[in-house]
């Protein structure tokens, strides 16, 4: 069983709606890193998060969700682009410990100063472009309630979310209202279809949304409704690391500090925080870093340098 993402609609209603499975990909991120259990939970309903808000958003670029955090997690990270290929990771604090139990608020809120960010870094920026970035504060219990209070600030769209993540599987559910053409009612529009289906899909627990594929998902919630299925796309794990964007990285830094760490360190060794790559830099490649106007020249794989 593959990663799936399948949209829907329900006939003669202005309701959209879309489920997620990953598997493959979660394994992918919990491969390298081993998470205490509330964490794994957290970071994985964020990665279905963030291929539900990329499929249904239709935007062409790369969309970032993070929780910055004031407790025992520090950073949760989870990107995805438009053709569902995504990577996550998080950060703890030093020495933090994690009750079995813990909550959201405990996990990430604890002082009250975390912090919830969405960016959208577009594939094709026009020059000096920044990206759009969104902030919200951390009000609620899940990360699917944080979400939902941003998309109606941010969108003005009624938008529910059911999420819920184990070491197996990642799973979500969007619900999402349309707005109607200028506030007038659609002729044949079935004016409760938002609340009706809504109140179906509270009935999800967790325990249900992990353990029932989501077609299954969808046939016991809306037997009754004549529900329009589209095209299912699958979402991947996908690192786009690369030894530039490593070396871009070193020239933010800027010499001095750069070469600081090379006197100390002998060389600079940098993993990915996404997939463990390694890159290493010594002296002559960090020379030639910050020789060159091109750090694609400069970051040439060993052979093809011309030192
Ligand atoms: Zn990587």
């Amino acid at each position: 069983m593959s990663d799936t993402l399948q949209k829907f609609m329900f006939d003669h209603s202005l309701v959209r709606g879309e489920l997620v499975e990953l598997s493959e990909a979660w394994q992918h991120v919990q491969q390298r890193r081993s998470y205490p259990a509330p964490v794994n939970a957290l970071l994985g309903e964020m990665m279905a998060a963030a291929a539900l808000l990329s499929a249904n958003l239709k935007f062409n670029g790369t969309i970032i969700m993070q929780i910055h955090g004031d407790g025992p997690v520090k950073l949760l990270v989870v990107e995805c682009d438009a053709s569902l290929q995504l990577r996550a990771t998080a950060k703890l604090s030093d020495g933090a410990t994690v009750a079995d139990d813990a909550d959201l608020q405990q996990l990430v809120n604890l002082h009250g100063h975390g912090r919830f960010a969405i960016t959208l870094d577009p594939a094709d920026k026009l020059p000096g472009q920044q990206p759009y970035q969104g902030i919200v504060a951390l009000d609620g219990d899940s990360v699917a309630t944080v979400i939902e209070n941003y998309m109606m600030r941010s969108e003005q769209l009624d938008t529910r979310l059911w999420l819920a993540a184990d070491a197996g599987v990642a799973r979500g559910l969007l619900l999402q209202k349309l707005p109607s053409d200028g506030g007038k009612p659609v002729a044949g529009e079935d004016a409760d279809a938002w609340n009706r289906t809504v109140t179906l899909a509270s009935t999800l627990g967790r325990e249900e949304l992990l353990s029932t594929s989501i077609m299954t998902l969808l046939e016991r919630l809306y037997w009754e409704e004549t529900v329009r299925v589209f095209e299912p796309r699958h979402p991947a794990f996908h690192c786009n690391c690369s030894r530039e964007k490593v070396g871009n990285m070193l020239r933010l830094l800027g010499r001095a500090e750069v070469d600081d760490a090379l006197a100390e360190l002998g060389k600079l060794e940098i993993d990915c925080d996404f997939c463990g790559q390694h890159y290493a830099f010594d002296k002559v490649d960090c020379m030639q870093l910050f020789s060159t106007d091109s750090v694609a020249e400069a970051v040439q794989p060993p052979g093809r340098q011309q030192h």
